[in-house]
């Protein structure tokens, strides 16, 4: 069976609004709960890009990711992923397949141009893309 990303339309309605007031890309966390392969987001902890390479990249200062856990844990919820914006298709970049085999969590790719989304996960050295149920 597929995995599956339940989020609210709330939260996407704030990863787009954000998305949208950025000329860069967005970026954070999503926290929330596991039940085998079913993944709620409960909140996002959003995260500033600190990319100086481009705007089309996104990279997090080390101890806004350990905040991210202080914080998940304080709500007794989990880190379950990342959310980013891409400036076109909400397709994984070379960049981001890379950065996926390192960080084995959902990955959330919100397209600014028309909304869409798309999640995805890297298990045993593939990518998966979850199907996401909007809530
Ligand atoms: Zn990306």
């Amino acid at each position: 069976m597929r995995s599956r990303l339940r989020i609210s339309s709330r939260i996407l309605r704030e990863i787009v609004h954000d998305s949208l007031a950025e000329d860069r890309e967005v970026c954070g966390f999503l926290l929330g709960v596991v039940d085998n392969d079913d993944f709620k987001v409960v909140e996002l902890y959003k995260v500033e890009n600190v990319s100086a390479v481009s705007q089309a990249r996104f990279e997090m200062d080390p101890r806004r990711v350990y905040e991210a856990h202080k914080y998940a844990e304080r709500l007794g919820l989990e880190v379950i992923g990342i959310y980013h914006s891409h400036p076109g298709p909400p397709t994984p970049s070379i960049v981001d397949l890379e950065g996926m085999k390192h960080w084995p969590l959902v990955w959330l790719i919100l397209s600014s141009i028309d909304g869409s989304i798309a999640a995805y996960v890297m298990k045993d050295g593939s990518i998966r893309e979850l199907e996401v149920l909007l809530e």
